[in-house]
C-alpha cells in the first residue's frame, strides 16, 4: 500500500470518528450533502424578472508587501547553461565523443586511452585521438564510483527569479529544497529556467532556456475567450462540454441573451433563474455582480461598453457547514507538442463566509454568501485564518474529500470527472494557443520553449458534478495570507495551508521542467486497457523519483495526458483546423490570415468547384472576417483570426457533408483537406506550403514545428487519429460520459 494510500486510510479514521462525533453534537452536515439529488443540468431553465443586484464587488484592500532579502547572485555565472553532466554516459564505457561536448568538470573525470594506448585519467585531452574502451572490472567499478559522485556534483540547475513578483516567496523555497541555484537579479548568460510573474513578455531577450509562461496565454484565458473557445467545442461534442455554464458575451449577445431568458420563461413560468455578469479582464471577484433579469445589466453604450460574460448562475451548489466553497486546482501544461498535462494532487478550497443561501432579489448582493474568492472573504469579520488544513475559510482539497468520503461520497467518481474537465478544457484552448506561439516562437528563430502552472477554478454542484468557473492564467502563488494587524492596516503573515500546497506545486513543476533530466517515463495507456476503464485511478502517471532527487517527496503532480490520450483524443478536432490554418499563414509572426491565404487554402485543398466558386470563397472570407472584426479584443492585425477560420471550417464542412452531423462533417472535412495536401507535396518538405518559413527550431518536440503531428505522420497515422474520433463514438467510456449527464 502506498504512503499516500496509507496516509488516507488513517485520515479518513480520523475524519470519521470526527463527524460521528459532529452527529452526536447534532451539527449539520448530512442535509448539505447530496443524497441522491435528481439530475440537475448546467444549462439554464430561466423566468421571471426582478431588479438588478448591486456591484457586489467595489471592496478596496490596502496591503502592505513584506519584502524579503534577495540573495547574492553567485558565483559560477560563467559556466554556460546549455550542457548538462547528465549527457554522458557514466556506465564504464566512454564516448569517444564524450571530450567534444562536455563543460569542464567532464573534461576533468573523462576517462579517455590515446592511440598510443597509454590510459589518461583525470585530464582534459582537446585534441587527441579519443577511442572507447571497455574499462576492467575494477575501473568500471572506479568509474561508476566516480559517476556518482559525478551526478551528486552536477551543476545546479540555474533560475532567473528577477521576474517572479508575488511567487517569489514559493518559488525560493522550492530552489532551496532542490539545491539549485537562483539569480534574483537575473543573470547575463543564459539560465535554464525563467520563471516569470505574469507573462512570456516580462522579458523580452530570452533565446534559450524554459520559460514559465506560454505566449497568449492570458488572452486566451480571459472570460471571453475562453468562453469561445469552449463554446466551439460544445457544438461539436455537447455532451463532453457540458461542464461549463452557459454563457453569453456582452454586449454583442445581449439581444440573444434576453430573447432566449424570455422565451424560456414565458415555457415555463416557475423557472427562475439567477445570472452571474463577469467582466472580461476581471479577476478576484471584481465588478462581479448578480442579476434576475437582463434588464438589470449594467450595459454601457458606445466606447464605455464594457466585455463580459453572462453566465448561468449555479443556484445548488454543494456546501460544507452550510457554506459555498469552490476548488483552486493546480495543472501544469509541461508542453504543447507533444501535449502534456499534469494535475497537482493537492489543491485549495475557499469557502464564502456567510452561510449560503440560494439566490433570491434580498441576497443578491451578498458576496460573502455567493463569491468565494479569497480577496473578497477576507475582508469578512467571519473569515477564518487557520493553521489547521481541514478548518478555516481555505482548507486543502484533501481535507474536503476526506470529509466528503466520510460521509460516503465517491471522491474517486468525483475526481475522475476533475481530470475529465481539466483535459477536456485544456484541449478547448490549446488550438489558439498553438497559433500564438508560432507567432511569438517562429520556427527557426531562437527562443526558449514554454511550460505554466494554471489555476482552475472549479466549483461542485450538489449532486457532486464539477462545473469550471474559470482558468486562471497567473493564479496566486502567494505563500502568506493578509492579516488586519490594527483596524484597516493589513500585514502579510505566513500561511501554512498556502505553503504547503503551493510550495509542492512550484518544486515538483521544477523537477519535472529539469533540463538535466531525460524525459521522465511516461506511463503510456495500456492497449485495450486503461483507455476504457471506467474511473480514473487517483495515483495514476506519477513518475518515479530520480536517484538525484532522493530526499526529496514523491511528484504531487500526476500526469494525465498523454496518459489517457486514448479516452480524449478524439476531442483534438479544432487542433487539426489550426494546424491548417498555421500551415497557410505563411509570414513568420503572423496570426491572421489574409484572403489570398485563404484562397490558396482552398484551392490547395480543392475546396471550390462549380457550385462554389472562388467568387464565393471571397464573399465568405470578407463576411466572417467582417463579423469577427472587433469582437476580439487582441486584433494585432487585420484578416481571419483562428476562431474566425474555425468558423469558415464548420461552414464549408457542412455544405460539403451535409447529411452529416457537424462533428462528422468536420471530420470528413479535416480527412480530405489532409489527403490533398499530402498527396501534393508527397516527399517534399511538406512546410513548403507556407511560403516564406524557415526551418522548424531544432531545440525538441516540444516546439511546435509547422509540421503538425497529423500532417507531417505517415497516413496511416492520420488515420488512425481519425479513427479514434469513429471508435470512440462506439466505445464511450462510461462513467465519463455518464458522469457528466447529471
Ligand atoms: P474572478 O476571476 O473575478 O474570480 P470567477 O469567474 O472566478 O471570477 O468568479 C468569482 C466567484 O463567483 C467564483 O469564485 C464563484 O464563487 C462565483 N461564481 C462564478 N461563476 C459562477 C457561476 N456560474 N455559478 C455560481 N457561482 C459562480
Amino acid at each position: 500500500m502506498s504512503d499516500h494510500y496509507v496516509k488516507v486510510k488513517v485520515q479518513l479514521e480520523q475524519m470519521k470518528s470526527r463527524c460521528e462525533d459532529a452527529d452526536k453534537e447534532g451539527e449539520d452536515a448530512d442535509e448539505h450533502l447530496p443524497v441522491s439529488s435528481p439530475p440537475s443540468s448546467v444549462s439554464p431553465h430561466p423566468s421571471s424578472i426582478t431588479v438588478a443586484g448591486e456591484d457586489a464587488c467595489n471592496t478596496s484592500i490596502t496591503s502592505k508587501h513584506r519584502g524579503r532579502g534577495h540573495t547574492k547572485q553567485g558565483r559560477d555565472d560563467r559556466i554556460p547553461c546549455g550542457k548538462h553532466i547528465s549527457d554522458v554516459s557514466l556506465h564504464g564505457t566512454v564516448s569517444a565523443h564524450a571530450g567534444k561536448n562536455l563543460n569542464g568538470l567532464v573534461h576533468e573525470r573523462a576517462l579517455h586511452v590515446r592511440a598510443t594506448g597509454k590510459i589518461l585519467q583525470g585530464k582534459s585531452e582537446t585534441n587527441g585521438n579519443y577511442v572507447t574502451i571497455h574499462a576492467s572490472k575494477n575501473i568500471q567499478d572506479a568509474r561508476q564510483e566516480d559517476g556518482f559522485k559525478l551526478a551528486r556534483k552536477r551543476r545546479p540547475v540555474t533560475v532567473d527569479i528577477s521576474k517572479a513578483k508575488t511567487s517569489l516567496e514559493a518559488l525560493k523555497l522550492s530552489i532551496k529544497q532542490l539545491k539549485w541555484k537562483e539569480f534574483p537579479l537575473g543573470r547575463r548568460a543564459a539560465c535554464d529556467i525563467y520563471w516569470h510573474g505574469v507573462s512570456f513578455h516580462d522579458n523580452e531577450n530570452i533565446v534559450s532556456g524554459q520559460v514559465n509562461k506560454f505566449p497568449g496565454m492570458i488572452e486566451m484565458l480571459r472570460k471571453i475567450n475562453l468562453s469561445r473557445a469552449v463554446r466551439t467545442m460544445q457544438e461539436l461534442f455537447p455532451e463532453e462540454y457540458n461542464f461549463y455554464p452557459r454563457s453569453w458575451i456582452l454586449p454583442e449577445e445581449y439581444q440573444q441573451f434576453s430573447t432566449q431568458i424570455r422565451m424560456v420563461r414565458e415555457n415555463d413560468a416557475t423557472v427562475n433563474p439567477t445570472f452571474i455578469v463577469k467582466p472580461d479582464g476581471g479577476s478576484q471577484g471584481d465588478g462581479i455582480y448578480l442579476i434576475r433579469d437582463p434588464s438589470d445589466l449594467k450595459l454601457m453604450t458606445g466606447s464605455q461598453a464594457k466585455q463580459a460574460v453572462v453566465q448561468e448562475y449555479i443556484q445548488k451548489p454543494l456546501l460544507i457547514d452550510k457554506l459555498k466553497f469552490d476548488i483552486r486546482l493546480y495543472v501544469l501544461i509541461k508542453s504543447l507538442e507533444p501535449l502534456e498535462i499534469y494535475i497537482a494532487k493537492e489543491g485549495l478550497t475557499r469557502f464564502c463566509t456567510e452561510p449560503y443561501q440560494e439566490p433570491s432579489q434580498k441576497n443578491l448582493s451578498h458576496v460573502f454568501m455567493h463569491l468565494t474568492n479569497y480577496s473578497l472573504n477576507v475582508h469578512s469579520g467571519n473569515f477564518v485564518h487557520s493553521d489547521s488544513q481541514s478548518t478555516g475559510s481555505k482548507r486543502t482539497l484533501s481535507s474536503v474529500l476526506y470529509r466528503l468520503a466520510a460521509k460516503g461520497v465517491d471522491i474517486k467518481k468525483v475526481w475522475s470527472d476533475i481530470i475529465a474537465l481539466v483535459i477536456k478544457t485544456v484541449i478547448a484552448v490549446v488550438p489558439e494557443l498553438k497559433v500564438y506561439y508560432q507567432a511569438d516562437i517562429p520556427p527557426g528563430k531562437p527562443g526558449p520553449t514554454c511550460f505554466q502552472i494554471l489555476g482552475f477554478d472549479i466549483l461542485l454542484m450538489k449532486n457532486l458534478k464539477p462545473v469550471l468557473l474559470e482558468v486562471n492564467s497567473n493564479p496566486s502563488m502567494r505563500i502568506e495570507h493578509e492579516k488586519e494587524v490594527a483596524p484597516g492596516v493589513f500585514e502579510y503573515v505566513p500561511s501554512p495551508v498556502d505553503e504547503e500546497v503551493k510550495v509542492g506545486v512550484i518544486r515538483d513543476t521544477l523537477r519535472l521542467m529539469d533540463p538535466g533530466h531525460k524525459k521522465p517515463s511516461i506511463s503510456q495507456p495500456r492497449a485495450g486497457g486503461s483507455e476504457h476503464r471506467d474511473e480514473i485511478p487517483m495515483e495514476a502517471g506519477t513518475r518515479e523519483r530520480s536517484p538525484d532527487e532522493g530526499g526529496l517527496p514523491s511528484l504531487c503532480l500526476k500526469q494525465v495526458y498523454p496518459k489517457y490520450t486514448k479516452q480524449f483524443n478524439f476531442l483534438r478536432l479544432v487542433e487539426r483546423i489550426a494546424a491548417l490554418f498555421i500551415r497557410f499563414l505563411g509570414v513568420k509572426g503572423n496570426m491572421r490570415l489574409g484572403p489570398t491565404a485563404f484562397r490558396t487554402f482552398i484551392r490547395t485543398c480543392k475546396l471550390s468547384n462549380s457550385n462554389f466558386t472562388m467568387a464565393s470563397v471571397d464573399i465568405l472570407y470578407i463576411d466572417i472576417t467582417r463579423r469577427w472584426l472587433g469582437t476580439v479584443p487582441d486584433s494585432r492585425e487585420a484578416g481571419m483570426g483562428l476562431q474566425a477560420f474555425v468558423e469558415a471550417f464548420f461552414f464549408l464542412a457542412g455544405r460539403r457533408f451535409k447529411s452529416l452531423v457537424l462533428r462528422e462533417q468536420v471530420v470528413s472535412l479535416l480527412e480530405l483537406c489532409e489527403a490533398q495536401l499530402e498527396s501534393q507535396s508527397g516527399g517534399e518538405d511538406r512546410r513548403s506550403v507556407s511560403c516564406s518559413r524557415a526551418l522548424p527550431r531544432a531545440v525538441n518536440s516540444q516546439t511546435l514545428g509547422l509540421a503538425n503531428p497529423q500532417l507531417g505522420s505517415p497516413a496511416p497515422l492520420r488515420r488512425a487519429a481519425s479513427q479514434d474520433y469513429r471508435m470512440h463514438q462506439k466505445l464511450k467510456p462510461r462513467t465519463l460520459r455518464a458522469n457528466l449527464e447529471n
